[in-house]
């Protein structure tokens, strides 16, 4: 029931991070897997991994900003490996700024990266996922759906946008035989975290501090979850959130 021998993942910024570790958890458990990222090298270095764990890998060059180039990731995906079975719409982004300074500018990209590509990529994947008959969704929001930080408006405004989104597509697609549900990380370890920490000197220590596990998350974290959720193991789990986190978010 784990097995997914002969379904075909899509996993948006696969090419590093998180979506790297959910695309090998998709690979691992058999799925054949498209990777999409704006740069080039990273797919190139991505793929190179998936394939020496035995996948099928493909790589589109997408920026997740253009309408036009969500719908053609997903045209490219069927064109290539023969279907959807599994949407990871992990990509994001953030630009952290106070409230007060936040320029409209910034605001567009993070709520286009974050939210608006999710919607974009699950809607040219419906046909495809429905077809399937066991179609996955899979989104990445963040605890900072649920918390607020002050340089995190736009952040948090996209990541509750995924949450609740999440919820609608669920309820809309269950009788398509396709689950849409949203993971939660905690502070994993990443690109983009390494740019936080650059920034905010006590925020290594924050993070152990607040972590009941003691430790960042890492990539591999999300292996296992990843092929879980795009299981048939996961058929009766929809519309929900998972905080991958440590137990960040239960720390009283
Ligand atoms: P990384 O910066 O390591 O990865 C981000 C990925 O998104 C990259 O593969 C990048 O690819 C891709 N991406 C960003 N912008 C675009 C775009 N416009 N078009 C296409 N691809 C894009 O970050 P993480 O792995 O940490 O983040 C992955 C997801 O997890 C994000 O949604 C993030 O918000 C979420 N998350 C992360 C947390 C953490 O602690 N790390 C905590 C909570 C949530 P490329 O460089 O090729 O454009």
């Amino acid at each position: 029931m784990f097995d997914l021998s002969g379904r075909v993942a899509l996993v948006t910024g696969g090419n590093g991070g998180i979506g790297l570790g959910m695309a090998r958890g998709l690979a691992k458990a058999g799925a054949a897997v498209m990777i999409a990222g704006r740069d080039a090298a990273k797919n190139e270095a991505a793929l190179a991994e998936l394939r020496a764990l035995g996948a099928e890998a493909e790589a589109v060059i997408a920026d997740l900003t253009d309408p036009e180039a969500v719908k053609a990731m997903v045209a490219e995906t069927v064109k290539m490996l023969g279907g959807l079975d599994i949407l990871v719409n992990n990509a994001g982004t953030n630009i952290r700024r106070r409230p007060e300074e936040y320029r409209l500018e910034d605001w567009h990209t993070v709520l286009a990266t974050n939210l608006t590509s999710a919607m974009l990529a699950s809607q040219a994947a419906y046909p495809h996922l429905k077809a399937s008959g066991h179609g996955r969704v899979i989104n990445n929001g963040s605890m900072l759906s649920i918390f607020g930080l002050p340089f995190h408006a736009a952040y948090g405004a996209s990541k509750g946008g995924v949450v609740q989104m999440t919820k609608s597509l669920a309820v809309a697609w269950a009788a398509d035989g396709i689950t849409v549900n949203v993971l939660l990380p905690g502070w994993i370890d990443t690109a983009l975290t390494q740019k936080a920490r650059g920034d905010m000197p006590t925020l290594h220590e924050d993070v152990l501090r607040r972590t009941p596990t003691k430790r960042w998350g890492d990539p591999k974290d999300f292996e296992g979850i990843a092929a879980f959720l795009g299981s048939d193991a996961s058929a009766f789990i929809t519309g929900v959130a998972i905080p991958v986190d440590g137990g960040f978010s239960v720390h009283g």
